[in-house]
């Protein structure tokens, strides 16, 4: 994912109204620490970038040659800037995964109202299985509407009200309840997707609840992509972390459905698609059994495969058993599709040798600042590009805890380029880090914006994600487009020249002649905002309604 293609809106005059609020209530956190920048290397931003941008490296796909030398590349680099292997004397954590693939796939079977509809796998359907199991049948299991398929306590909203799933196909729309508003008030943050809109909650709040089966609704608006999207995306080989249980807690089968055949399904069980939709949107819906059941089958392909997380640590000078995360991901595409050029070296230069570069930067500089009073974990991930699987598995099987871990900071393409006049927040302001953020901005006379299109989820969908679902604030940030040099006129035509001409394409290449001025201003950011993390003595925490405040509540619960 990368994050320079974003156009900006304020968002500091929120994020100000709320702050006083909360501290009227609970105790006055600790102010911000002004911490001291030293000398952060510009060398070293380039020097890596090349180096795991080059030709050599192919693209450093999981698994492949190019895994092997980066990993040793990553190493030396940590090596050379002080820190300690991280994981019990190694440098790496093992990412076991799985590669299924679904075949044979039969048509989507329903029979409602003494009818037998049939739908074609690609273009009115597509599943899969989260379950390693040779071969997935449902057969005739009841299908129940249970509108967004959200259950949010802290919201007081539960679709799944007083329903037992067990050997039932749920039904779900896509997006939150309030995603059609044009701001972002409301229960659900209006237009700006939360996390109960992302498809991957569908899922995972289904298999919860014992559901043998989930479909999701697809409508193009709400998804904020077409058909042609989900149907490439779910066919061929799925990569998933491999887990104890082999996802035997998972649905049987997981997929999407096109809207006209929701609208058939309801029609032929009586039901009023258009009318149900409408009423899921509102507080107290509860959730239509529709008197249709539904039959599919197929074989799912499995083969097993390890990756590895790179992982350093610079120990804690007075409270080593606090941690401050930082990770970028080192796994780009690999070999890919060859352009006109006949290259079919996928570089990933912006995405993300320069993540890692500034990783690196990083390191070096917390060894000249000295070491924090917290400890810091620098944490290079893989196979992000297939689903977020390195940072899940870490945060799945965390080396350090994570009710210990304070917060931290993503990066995910520091691109080359001006110096800004402001600074992005993916996410909105979801937690205490805004503090944090704030004193930073001030002292870098830095502009605070949002992201242009909220309503995509982007902050659902870059490695600090797996940490916050699981209650640690992590930092999203990244510099604007509002640049020193040339302006927003500069800072958009480069962020769409990305976007359009190199995203994951074998033209994303390293240039010698890049100017490294803004990315070392984004570098020292994300210094200012980690450093401040490791030396203060606070605990931030997600606000009040955020969707994950009773996760970090309940996972540091008696934690001293
Ligand atoms: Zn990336």
């Amino acid at each position: 994912m990368s994050s320079l293609s974003r156009r900006s809106l304020p968002l500091l005059a929120a994020a100000a109204l709320i702050v006083p609020a909360t501290l009227a209530q609970a105790k006055a956190p600790p102010p911000v620490p002004a911490v001291k920048v030293p000398a952060i290397s510009v060398d070293t931003l380039k020097d890596v970038t090349r180096v795991l941008a080059s030709d050599a490296f192919e693209g450093r796909g999981p698994g492949t040659a190019g895994e092997d030398k980066t990993v040793a590349e990553i190493i030396s680099r940590f090596k050379a800037a002080g820190l300690k292997p991280g994981n019990k004397g190694s440098w790496t954590q093992p990412v076991p995964t799985v590669v299924v693939e679904a075949q044979n796939l039969s048509p989507l079977t329903v029979k409602a109202g003494g009818q037998v509809l049939s739908f074609a796998h690609g273009k009115d359907y597509v599943a899969g299985s989260y379950r390693i199991v040779p071969h997935t049948a449902i057969a005739e299991a009841p299908l129940v509407f249970v509108g967004y398929g959200i259950n949010a306590p802290e919201l007081g909203w539960n679709d799944y009200a007083g329903l037992d799933m067990k050997g039932k196909i749920a039904v779900i729309l896509i997006n939150d309840p309030d995603y059609a508003q044009a701001d972002e008030a409301g229960l659900f943050k209006g237009r700006r997707m939360t996390y109960y809109g992302r498809w991957t909650y569908k899922f995972e709040e289904a298999a919860r609840q014992g559901a043998a089966g989930a479909l999701i609704v697809h409508d193009t608006f709400p998804a904020a992509y077409g058909w042609q999207v989900v149907q490439s995306s779910w066919s061929g080989k799925q990569k998933y972390v491999q887990s104890a249980n082999d996802g035997m807690d998972q649905t049987q089968a997981n997929g999407w459905i096109q809207k006209p055949v929701a609208e058939a399904v309801f029609k032929a069980a009586g039901q009023d698609f258009a009318a149900l939709s409408e009423a899921a949107k509102h507080k107290g819906f509860k959730a239509v059994p529709l008197g249709a059941v539904a039959s599919l089958s197929f074989d799912n392909a499995v083969e097993r495969a390890t990756s590895h997380n790179v992982i350093g640590i610079q120990p804690g000078k007075t409270r080593p058993n606090e941690y401050v995360l930082y990770t970028a991901h080192w796994d780009h595409l690999g070999r890919c599709q060859a352009n006109a050029k006949g290259d079919d070296i996928c570089n990933g230069a912006m995405d993300n040798a320069t993540g890692v570069a500034a990783l690196v930067a990083l390191a070096e500089a917390n060894r000249r600042a000295g070491p924090a009073p917290r400890s810091q974990v620098f944490l290079a991930v893989t196979l992000e590009e297939s689903g977020l699987l390195g940072s899940e598995y870490y945060a799945r099987n965390p080396l350090y805890p994570l009710a210990r871990t304070v917060g931290g900071v993503n990066m995910d393409v520091v691109a080359p380029g001006s110096p800004s006049r402001d600074v992005m927040v993916t996410g909105g302001d979801k937690s205490d880090l805004t503090r944090y953020l704030q004193a930073v901005a001030k002292t870098m006379n830095l502009t605070i914006v949002g992201e242009d299109h909220p309503e995509r989820g982007h902050y659902y969908r870059s490695d600090h994600f797996s940490f916050a679902k699981r209650g640690v604030p992590m930092f999203s940030v990244g510099r604007g487009t509002d640049w020193v040099k040339g302006g927003k006129a500069a800072g958009e035509a480069a962020a769409d020249a990305y976007t359009n001409n190199d995203y994951h394409q074998p033209s994303d290449e390293f240039h010698e002649d890049w100017d490294w001025s803004g990315a070392l201003q984004e570098t020292t950011l994300l210094y200012r905002l980690g450093r401040s993390l490791a030396e203060t003595t606070d605990w931030p925490n997600w606000h009040k309604t955020d969707e994950f405040r009773l996760i970090r509540d309940r996972s540091r619960a008696g934690v001293k």
